[in-house]
């Protein structure tokens, strides 16, 4: 039997049951099944005492004397009690049912073996119902070892698959298989980390034969999952590293020096210039950069961003930053406007409420690389946006934004016409020198062909639009310098029709210095005249496809006029991810960390109150005001009851509005039913201190940056995540002042708000918050994580066997040091499990 069979091939298995089995657990084949592990263990190979039964130990076996039984009287009938005893100790058996049966059969002061699930109450423990057998029973019989309780649901309960059944088939199938299981580690790392046998490891994992046995086949099962996935991940990183080209950023120029020396408005923190190195040798590399930044809220990670922006424009590249909110978007562009003040650089927002005139105007400026930084939201990713040459995507906040999206930015040079600006120069200054007075001719037509569409550009369009040819053809679009009439920019192919102007000789002259110029930058041009498109459409994209034919095999990806790349990607993000699960999502990014505030801040004072104090609140936020500072008062707003939260905030409103009166107070308020000019008209007066409150919901949460507002008030904050509270307090505490931070709750916490709530008080450390939030939630929880199928593990956990992680990490690298393509001899093990698991294996590549 092999191992790929549908379970099917299970004795017992039909294929009714095979469907349940695929439908609630998702077992398909016996693969499925023999890595589908029990979640407990029925254990009957210890004994306890009665003086060591721990509130947690959940099913126990003891030895001792049933002393006495009585029947006790309660609300409904009555319950079976009997005393039981040990040398250590005493504790109780219960029963509710069939009590007249076990009382005449038990026997008092007999040696009995008792199993069952303890309860405990008031320091006092029973068990109810338990399994009972005298001892001299129990020494007749084999020992029981170790039994396995597989994961299941009430469908297959009720359909009759117990666990007993389930045993069975593992059972069953272990037998067939046993043998035949393959080892998929090297002996070395087997003797490294003294690994079980994966033989031995599969059946103690389903049948130990002890504790002992049980934690050797867990580790070695966990060392083996996490160690595969952190090869793929590594040999990801590597193939990208080595076959993703990226531009080069060879040059520190005048933008980034000008700027270093005179226009930053204080010293980098440590952790910022360690970034930025690092930064600076991903562009220089020739690679593609991929990189997560994460710092914590407030710890500088835009001077990064801009600086890494800089450098990609002393190259002659463009840059853009997206941010997942107008008012972020906003602030972004008012922040780096600022900081380039009397630089001679172009920096222009575009978000969805930017008017078409203005849209247009920044299309065509970003298109000619006038426009040389662009800010915006999620308007950025229309494919209308193009950029001359994106030389860097910055995303800021990145959990905001799908994965779809983010790969969208990777596209946005129209792949081929990301032409290095020098290349561009170089080859146009050539012939311009060469030949003058044609470049001219050639520059003024130009100008004409951008004026009006030639019956015969509409007719081939009709054709090049509907995707008959399988490629996507863009119309009149920049190509370097040049309007080109059609151009496809993955085949690098641009058709042009010749229209009036084509007809003496110094103009098709000048035609033909075009082409020349378009050819060395890398493309194909083809010319038809008026004629041929009106006169025979079929002849003319027959042509087309040959030539697309033709040039698959002449033009590898990358390689011709240096196009063709995607711009460099730097993913920043505020809500930390901890190190452990960062290194199994993003095994295959590279990760900076900014981890040290810049000097000078104060830590955010937070504390808890309940709602009955909301008057010595008020108070405060009173006090604050008078000493000129600003005050945050958020209220949640969750989806499921969007209604309530909103009465609630306007309610609210309303309670502020009666303690902090007019004209002496000044409130604004924001939320997200509000038109973003509204928002942003809120947003504004509260920036520009025109108003000393801001009520608000969560659409405050992110990047907001007003260093006067010092009190950050959350209310009904035991609805909140932790990240959201973390990130919620990184509003304050930006500027010079001490700033607070008060978390209002009802009385009544979960178990976890209260939790959660301890935590904002005891620690500002996002990492930290992190590992909390993690341990609270679950890794498939966190932000990011969802999408990337990594954390889809059979029997690791990400948080829990954290240390088993770094270990199988480290030994992935030192294995792929040595023998990056798996092709030693003394790795064929794992070369030949690794290439099993990559044909079912779904870990997403490519974007963070
Ligand atoms: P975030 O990482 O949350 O995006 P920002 O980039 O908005 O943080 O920076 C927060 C504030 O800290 C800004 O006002 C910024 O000007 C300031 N800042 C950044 N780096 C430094 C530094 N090295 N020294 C002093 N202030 C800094
Ligand atoms: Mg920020």
């Amino acid at each position: 039997m092999k191992l790929s069979y549908p379970i099917t091939y299970i004795k017992g298995v039909s294929v009714q049951r095979a469907t349940l089995l695929y439908t609630e657990l998702g077992l398909k084949t016996c693969n499925d099944l023999l890595n589908f592990f029990p979640f407990r263990y029925i254990d009957k190979t210890a004994f306890y005492k009665i003086k060591e039964l721990q509130p947690n130990s959940s099913e126990v076996q003891i030895v001792g004397k049933i002393t006495r039984v009585k029947s006790v009287a309660q609300k409904r009938g009555s319950r079976l009690v009997a005393t039981f005893q040990d040398a250590t100790g005493t504790m109780e058996l219960v029963w509710f049912k069939g009590q007249k049966w076990i009382k005449d059969a038990l026997k008092i002061n007999e040696p009995y073996v008792v199993y069952g699930k303890l309860n405990h109450y008031n320091g006092f423990f029973s068990i109810p119902h338990p399994e009972l057998e005298l001892v001299t029973e129990y020494k007749k019989k084999l020992q029981t070892k170790m039994q396995p309780v597989y994961p299941s649901t009430e469908r297959l309960t009720n359909s009759g698959v117990s666990n007993k059944l389930m045993r069975t088939y593992v059972q069953y199938l272990l037998e067939q298989v046993f043998d035949g299981i393959q080892e998929s580690l090297s002996q070395e790392i087997i003797n490294d980390f003294k690994l079980m046998s994966k033989r031995d490891a599969l059946l103690n994992a389903h049948f130990p034969k002890s504790q002992e046995n049980l934690a050797k086949a867990q580790n070695r099962l966990k060392f083996e999952e996490l160690f595969f996935i952190q090869l793929q991940l590594l040999r990801k990183k590597l193939i990208n590293k080595t076959k993703i080209q990226g531009f080069i950023f060879e040059n520190v120029g005048e933008n980034f020096n000008t700027f270093y020396k005179d226009h930053l408005p204080f010293d980098l923190t440590n952790a910022q210039k360690r970034v930025l190195k690092e930064i600076r040798k991903d562009v220089a590399s020739g690679a593609h950069m991929n990189r997560l930044l994460q710092g914590d809220v407030g710890s500088g990670k835009t001077i990064v961003a801009l600086l890494a922006m800089l450098l990609a424009l002393d190259n002659g590249f463009q840059a853009t930053i997206m941010a997942p909110t107008e008012i972020l978007a906003n602030q972004h562009f008012i922040a780096v406007s600022e900081l380039l003040k009397g630089m001679n650089i172009n920096v222009d927002i575009l978000t969805g409420s930017v008017k078409i005139k203005k849209r247009r105007e920044i299309h065509a400026n970003l298109e000619d690389g006038t426009l040389h930084i662009l800010i915006g939201t999620h308007a950025l990713l229309e494919d209308k946006v193009k950029f001359k040459s994106l030389g860097i995507a910055i995303i800021d906040e990145q959990h905001r934004f799908g994965v779809a999206q983010r790969a969208k930015l990777w596209g946005k040079n129209s792949p081929s016409l990301a032409l290095p600006k020098e290349k561009g120069i170089e080859v146009r200054n050539r012939y311009e020198t060469a030949r003058p007075s044609v470049y001219k001719l050639m520059k003024e037509l130009q100008k004409d062909r951008k004026k009006q569409t030639t019956e015969a550009e509409q007719i081939l369009w009709e054709q090049l639009k509907t995707k008959k040819l399988d490629i996507k053809f863009r119309r009149q679009h920049v190509v370097d310098e040049f309007i080109v009439d059609f151009v496809s920019t993955s085949k690098r192919l641009i058709i042009e029709v010749d229209g009036k102007y084509h007809n003496t000789k110094e103009q098709i002259e000048a035609d033909e210095l075009r082409t020349q110029i378009l050819t060395e930058l890398g493309f194909k041009v083809i010319r038809f005249t008026n004629e041929e498109v009106i006169g025979n459409i079929e002849n003319v994209t027959k042509k087309i496809t040959q030539e697309l034919h033709n040039s698959e095999k002449s033009l590898p990806f990358g390689e011709v006029g240096g196009a063709s790349l995607p711009p460099h990607i730097l993913v920043m993000t505020a809500t930390p991810i901890p190190r452990t699960l960062a290194m199994s999502v993003y095994g295959d990014l590279d990760i900076s960390v900014i981890d040290e505030l810049p000097p000078g801040r104060k830590e955010v004072k937070t504390v808890h109150r309940f709602d009955s104090n909301r008057l010595s609140v008020f108070k405060f936020m009173r006090d604050e005001i008078e000493k000129g500072r600003q005050v945050y008062v958020v209220y949640p707003l969750i989806q499921e009851s969007e209604a309530m939260d909103y009465k609630d905030l306007m309610d609210g409103y309303e309670s502020i509005s009666r303690d902090f009166p007019t004209p002496k107070y000044q409130i604004s308020i924001v939320h997200g039913q509000m038109k973003p000019a509204d928002k942003e008209h809120e947003m504004q007066r509260f920036v520009k201190g025109e108003t000393q409150i801001m009520v608000a919901t969560t659409v405050i949460e992110v990047g907001v940056n007003v260093p006067n507002a010092s009190v950050m008030i959350i209310e009904s904050s035991e609805r909140f995540g932790l990240s959201q509270l973390h990130q919620l307090r990184g509003r304050v505490g930006r500027g010079a002042d001490q700033s607070y931070c008060i978390l209002l709750s009802s009385y009544k916490l979960s178990p976890e708000a209260k939790t959660r709530l301890e935590t904002m008080v005891e620690t500002t450390d996002g990492f930290k918050i992190a590992e909390v939030d993690l341990k609270l939630r679950g890794p498939g929880n966190i932000m990011g994580t969802q999408q990337s199928g990594v954390l889809d593990l059979k029997i690791a956990d990400v948080v829990r066997d954290s240390k088993i992680l770094v270990a199988a990490r480290n030994t992935a690298i030192a294995l792929l040091q040595e023998d990056s393509n798996l092709s030693k001899p003394e790795n064929k093990n794992i070369k030949s499990a690794y290439l099993e698991m990559s044909k079912t294996s779904k870990i997403w590549s490519n974007i963070s």
